[in-house]
């Protein structure tokens, strides 16, 4: 009798899913991949679907279409809801799929530390939904502002708060004061978009804390010679729909973005497993879920320690590096094999801040401003998925360099808008 392929079932096609799958690519199994979305998305450049620059299409791809080459994994898109880990069992709004390997890399989500009223009014940025819902907001508020027969009115319309002083937030920051600025900056006849005010607000000391002093004080001298205020020390404490509460006083808002942070998926409680106060999964030096040797968690969904026993941050290239070492490890195992526990490299930090300056940490190599904008550029038209996106992605950024212009500056999904009062 022939003996099937083991059945690996990967939740997630984002950096760790994606490249578990493509580390299996030669292996003799048999891999269901499971996503709620149909396509991968690039969360680095969302900012700039965020703010008009670019499309969701230029920075998502089909998944189907990346794995179309890899005859032994079949795509499904429909929403992971449980685990049953004993029966190995993953539970979907589609039915349930069995699995002799499982790999869990359903990313993160946004947390609003305990305020979650506040999503509906400070949207994060984790989706191309979000994107969307963020642009919409950003250009609505300044064609209301146009219609504001008010001056206070006006001014509440034109100030745009931004939570979070980390790489988001900061290049959130930048992008909305270069649209209010440049782009937008001789569109309107009753405004003058140039005086928005955008208000960066950081709970704790300083813009940047993964960033060296140096770069954090770059950071902050680069924006605020954009026009930005820079609020650290400043913890939000309340937020409703026409503006935000500091102890220092109200800040009158038409848009509140939340850049301030992230929990993981609720795969722990999908597993009634050990967490982390982020709701990471704390997993063995292997990846696996404690117990459990044919499980394995990866991404901003696990806790891990990097060699010297910092925690493994929540980036990209972790993810990568998590997925495609369980994707040989069970490899390996399939063939009666093992590997030696996981080690994690880092590939440093970029964060951008507007369109012409950057900061670059990448161990001995430090870079600011323009070079650095330059370099990471570089960095990120390389590690688009497809030919197209990175010519489409590479034109579009020099196009907007030279001109100022942002072509994406839809306003969709939205009810006509009403006079301001
Ligand atoms: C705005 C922003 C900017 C960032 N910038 C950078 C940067 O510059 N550099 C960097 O290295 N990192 C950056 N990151 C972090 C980086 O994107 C994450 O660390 C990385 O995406 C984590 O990979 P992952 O595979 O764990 O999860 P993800 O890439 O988030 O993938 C998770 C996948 O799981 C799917 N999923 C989730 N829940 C379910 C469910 N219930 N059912 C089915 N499918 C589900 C999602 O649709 C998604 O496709 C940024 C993140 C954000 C949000």
């Amino acid at each position: 009798m022939l003996q099937s392929s083991p059945r690996v079932v990967i939740l997630g096609a984002g950096f760790g899913g994606l490249e578990t799958t493509k580390a299996l690519g030669r292996a003799q199994v048999e891999i269901t991949l499971i996503d709620r979305e149909n396509y991968h998305c690039f969360q680095p450049l969302l900012y700039q679907v965020a703010t008009a620059a670019l499309s969701p299409a230029d920075i998502a791809w089909p998944i189907r279409h990346i794995l179309r080459r890899q005859k032994n994994a079949t795509v499904f898109m429909t929403e992971v809801t449980g685990i049953d880990v004993r029966a190995r069992v993953v539970h979907t709004k589609a039915g349930p799929f069995s699995f002799d390997f499982l790999v869990i890399a359903t990313g993160a989500r946004n947390s609003y530390f305990g305020h979650d009223r506040w999503a509906e009014i400070a949207p994060g940025l984790k989706r191309i939904e979000d994107a969307t819902r963020i642009r919409r907001s950003i250009l609505s508020s300044f064609e209301k502002a146009e219609l504001a027969r008010d001056d206070a009115e006006r001014k509440r319309l034109l100030t745009f708060v931004i939570i979070g002083g980390g790489p988001t937030g900061v290049e959130m920051a930048g992008a909305i004061a270069e649209v209010a600025r440049q782009t937008l900056a001789r569109d309107f006849r009753r405004i003058d978009p140039r005086t928005a005010r955008i208000v960066l607000i950081e709970a704790g000391p300083r813009l940047l804390p993964t960033f060296s002093d140096q770069h954090s004080s770059y950071a902050r001298d680069t924006l605020v010679a954009m026009g930005v205020d820079v609020m650290t020390s400043s913890p939000v404490l309340e937020c409703d729909e026409r503006g935000v509460d500091l102890a220092s006083g109200r800040i009158d808002a038409g848009s509140v973005i939340w850049a301030a942070g992230v929990m993981a998926s609720p795969a722990a409680q999908w597993i009634s497993t050990e967490h982390d106060r982020g709701g990471r999964v704390v997993v063995c030096p292997d990846l696996s879920l404690q117990g459990f040797n044919n499980i394995f968690v990866i991404g901003d969904t696990a806790s891990v320690k990097d060699a010297s026993g910092r925690p493994v941050p929540g980036l990209a290239s972790a993810a990568k590096q998590m997925g495609k070492y369980v994707g040989k490890l069970i490899a390996a195992r399939v063939v009666g094999q093992s590997l030696p526990p996981f080690r994690y490299r880092h590939e440093g930090s970029l964060a951008t801040i507007g369109r012409r300056a950057a900061v670059v940490e990448l161990g001995a190599l430090q870079l600011r401003g323009f070079i650095g904008w330059m370099f990471w550029s570089a960095v990120h038209i390389y590690f688009l998925i497809g030919i197209r996106n990175r010519f489409v992605v590479a034109i579009t950024w020099l196009w907007s360099y030279v001109t100022f212009k942002r072509g994406a500056r839809l306003i969709t999904e939205v009810p006509p808008i009403a006079p301001a009062e």
